[in-house]
């Protein structure tokens, strides 16, 4: 009878200490999903023909993206995003030097797209001009090392789909610039990636189609490393740059969150969103 009551005092005992634990610190998985700050999106001419403003900023409030770093071709799809003045999303203009799909190629030598650019900056809503694609010695073009002096000078941001040579040559033309590296240099071996991280403080690597950065269905030991060492030098992003890719951004949510998931909780919500937020000034 007596070890009876006392197997039934012990158990009640661990069930408070457990529930106590509970409470007290609670379980990754019990934690509020991360919210997101997507450094990569694009609503371009080809998806606003399928999803209105309203339905994109439904599907970002659905998939828990609170704020978004535009970049449209035309910028008319950021300029609509604006509009829609969602009191829950923060939109982060950047100026798109391309009019039409294939100014991609040759943007950098091409007049057209530098009346563009600067009819668009008289705007003065721009945080920065890209996502650009620009590869080896083209970086060395005169309109590129132009559009670098002048970010530097205005204190904008460029986004820069480059390989690790032109970003080195975007550094020259103006040191200290700020810089996203879209998709980080995408297949940049990680020990360049480390080395240019520590050479050039002002660089800041979008994770999108990074896909090494999954191995065994968890974040990569070598990039939990990256990250663990530069927490303030990592985002996230969709690349919406095909609109079959709308259709997966929920998915592309959950995927970081769950690589995420592997770091401490406060290097995690770095990547997701605080980075992206201090960058910008977001409140
Ligand atoms: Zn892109």
């Amino acid at each position: 009878m007596m070890r009876r009551r006392i197997a039934a005092a012990l158990a009640a005992l661990a069930a408070f200490a457990t529930c106590t634990f509970a409470q007290g610190q609670p379980q990754p998985d019990k934690l509020p999903p991360l919210p997101l700050f997507d450094a990569h999106m694009h609503y371009n001419v080809e998806a606003r023909s399928l999803l209105s403003p309203q339905q994109v900023i439904a599907l970002w409030r659905k998939a828990g993206i609170r704020a978004v770093l535009a970049t449209s071709r035309p910028n008319d799809g950021t300029l609509d995003l604006i509009a829609q003045h969602a009191p829950d999303i923060t939109i982060v203009p950047f100026l798109r030097p391309y009019r039409v799909q294939p100014d991609r190629y040759d943007w950098f030598s091409n007049s057209g797209v530098e009346a563009l650019v600067e009819k668009e900056l008289q705007r003065g809503i721009y945080r920065g001009i890209g996502e650009f694609h620009i590869f080896g010695a083209d970086a060395d073009a005169p309109y590129v090392a132009k559009i670098a002096r002048l970010a530097r000078e205005r204190g904008l941001w460029l986004h820069a789909h480059a390989d690790a040579d032109a970003v080195e040559r975007i550094l020259r033309h103006a040191p200290g610039v700020k810089l996203i590296w879209a998709h980080t240099g995408m297949t940049t071996p990680l020990d360049k990636v480390e080395q240019m991280f520590a050479q050039h403080p002002t660089i800041v690597g979008e994770l999108s189609y990074r896909s090494d950065v999954e191995q065994d269905g968890a974040l990569s030991p070598r990039w939990k490393q990256l990250m663990l060492r530069y927490p303030s030098r990592f985002v996230v992003g969709t690349d919406t740059w095909i609109t079959p890719r709308w259709g997966q951004v929920e998915e592309m949510a959950a995927f970081y969150r769950r690589m995420l998931s592997a770091l401490p909780r406060d290097v995690a919500e770095r990547i997701a969103y605080r980075n992206g937020m201090e960058l910008f000034d977001v409140k």
